[in-house]
């Protein structure tokens, strides 16, 4: 039997989502691609099979089956459709500032519908202006009596429109760089709010991707996520829980090209022979298996460190660290998934090009992959300086 890190609970909820992804979402994945439909159905087969549940404790309606096995879960859905995957992780990315940093009084009010999936949720950073740079971001947020009054939008946010929960990051202190960031909770219905027009992409085509416009938006003061100046640092944190998510989606993809690839190698005869028996092709499967196993135990080592207790500080690096290597995987093994197929990797009736242009995103959104060497080679330099103080240098 191969090697497994599940328990035999977590299994079978490994095997529940991997059937559920076969058979209700893989036949879907083509069409929600062509349509640039948000798949509703999708989440409807989630909140059946309480699937939402698997970022959540049990007191708050949650599975409470572990970070390990929720990374899991994104990638056998992202084996066969990218988008689908991206709703279980923007549930996850948008359920964090809840999870890390509201009071129990919060947590009880929205937690239990996030985890069912009654509301989906959203994380609303970058705006036209700042991406890598949120600290240049230009939303700002003041009180006015028992409301803050939120003014300016934001770009590129996953989930805009079919979110009625969005986690928004405004300064309420405008000229203090990222240490005047506060973090809000505004829900769709509040008066100000609107989603003012959604992307044409190239991937990731039924998830949506639009701008939040902010106009004079009163938000109850109850709303603050955090205390007023918290929220760069909150920012920070549910990236470093949630980029795996994004390295799950990624994962996925590459395995779910690396899979085709393998069949379609062993089924395509040229010169007489399979494909796959030409060594210059039976070397590039062999490549990419590799590194995707070799992405999997980076994400996946994430996963134990969460559910084993690791600090709060040791997952920066190995957070960065599995996003960046499994999205660069994600691409490679998917470019190559499209050369093994030759002229018909190039053609839509064959998911591989679709897999390709699914895996570019996740090397861009949640920080990109240079962002992600920054932040990588940024907890080095502090390693490097602990270990030098403590003289063993
Ligand atoms: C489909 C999609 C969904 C998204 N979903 C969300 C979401 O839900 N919520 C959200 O808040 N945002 C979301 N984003 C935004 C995404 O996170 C940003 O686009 C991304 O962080 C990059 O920011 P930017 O586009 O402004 O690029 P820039 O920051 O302008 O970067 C441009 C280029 O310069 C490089 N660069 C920038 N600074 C440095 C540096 N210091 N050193 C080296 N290179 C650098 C970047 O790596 C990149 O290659 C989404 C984007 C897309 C396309």
């Amino acid at each position: 039997m191969p090697w497994d890190p599940l328990s035999g609970e977590q299994r079978e909820i490994r095997d529940l989502v991997r059937t559920l992804a076969r058979e209700r979402i893989a036949p879907r994945a083509a069409e929600i691609d062509a349509s640039h439909e948000f798949p509703w159905d999708v989440v409807e087969v989630y909140r059946e099979h309480g699937l939402f549940g698997l970022f959540h404790d049990e007191r708050f309606g949650g599975t409470g089956t572990g970070a390990l096995l929720a990374l899991v879960a994104i990638e056998e859905v992202s084996k066969v459709c990218a988008t689908s995957g991206l709703i279980l992780a923007v549930q996850e990315l948008g359920s964090l500032g809840l999870k890390l940093a509201a009071t129990a009084e919060q947590q009880e009010r929205w937690l239990p519908q996030l985890a069912s999936g009654e509301v989906l949720c959203a994380y609303a950073l970058t705006e036209a202006g700042s991406g890598s740079d949120s600290a240049a971001m230009r939303t700002t947020a003041h009180l006015d009596g028992d409301h803050y009054v939120l003014d300016g939008s934001k770009r590129f946010i996953t989930n805009a429109g079919v979110a009625g929960l969005y986690t928004v990051f405004a300064k309420t202190d405008p000229g203090a760089g990222h240490a005047g960031i506060s973090a809000f909770l505004v829900e769709a219905d509040t008066p100000g709010f609107e989603v003012a027009r959604l992307e044409s992409k190239l991937g990731i085509s039924g998830s949506t991707t639009g701008e939040l416009v902010f106009d004079g938006c009163r938000v109850p003061a109850g709303n603050l996520l955090g205390e007023e100046r918290e929220g760069f640092r909150i920012a920070m944190q549910i990236l470093d829980r949630s980029r795996p998510g994004v390295a799950a989606q990624a994962l996925g993809i590459a395995q779910g090209a690396t899979d085709y690839a393998l069949e379609y190698a062993r089924t395509r005869e040229t010169m007489g022979k399979p494909i796959a028996e030409h060594e210059l092709i039976a070397a590039k499967l062999a490549d990419m298996e590799t590194k995707t196993e070799a992405a999997r135990g980076l994400l996946y080592r994430f996963g134990r460190m969460v559910d084993e207790g690791a600090p709060e500080g040791e997952l920066t690096k190995a957070s960065a660290m599995a996003k960046l290597f499994c999205g660069d995987v994600a691409m490679e093994v998917t470019t190559e998934a499209v050369q093994i197929l030759g002229g018909y990797g190039y053609i839509k009736e064959y998911p591989v090009e679709r897999f390709m242009r699914d895996a570019k995103i996740t090397q861009i959104y949640e920080g990109t992959q240079e962002i992600q060497r920054l932040v990588i080679a940024r907890e080095m330099l502090k390693e490097t300086r602990a270990f030098l103080l403590a003289g063993v240098g």
